[in-house]
């Protein structure tokens, strides 16, 4: 699939019309581009406030279906942080998800090159992983 997450500026009309075998609407579009544009793991009210900049008419039922149908195609992901409102991140690259606890923050964050799932969790022999999900909380350092 194209690299969504390299597209640095990401316009609604920029979109193939199918991607990931999910007819792209002006809706998604627009839902899509918001996601891209601002990299904070915003809420589905968040992406609403944003795409109603662009979609004065648009409804947060709309939003939340456009969501759905994106992330069930797999062109975003779904965060969860416990009993908080979902969140959207359209990095599909393998990583995990840090909360800073005094800003509220999501950070991105990687795994260290070279570094495997199995060299540090004792999972079962054989054991293929198809999906990641690691939430981590915290302070980041002063220093
Ligand atoms: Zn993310």
């Amino acid at each position: 699939m194209i690299a969504l997450h390299d597209i640095k500026s990401p316009k609604p009309e920029d979109f193939p019309s199918e991607l990931e075998g999910l007819r792209m609407t002006k809706q998604r579009r627009e839902i899509l581009s918001v996601i891209l544009s601002k990299r904070d793991h915003p809420t589905a009210n968040d992406v609403f406030l944003r795409a109603q900049k662009r979609m004065p008419t648009i409804s947060l039922a709309t939003v939340y279906n456009c969501l759905e149908a994106l992330v069930s195609h797999g062109i975003v992901r779904q965060v969860n942080f416990e009993r908080e409102s979902s969140r959207y991140c359209p990095n599909l690259n393998d990583h995990c998800h840090f909360q800073d606890e005094s800003t509220g923050q999501i950070h991105d964050v990687t795994f260290k090159k070279g570094v495997n799932l199995a060299d540090f969790l004792e999972l079962p022999q054989g054991t293929e992983i198809s999906h990641l999900e690691i939430s981590l909380k915290g302070r980041i350092g002063s220093s």
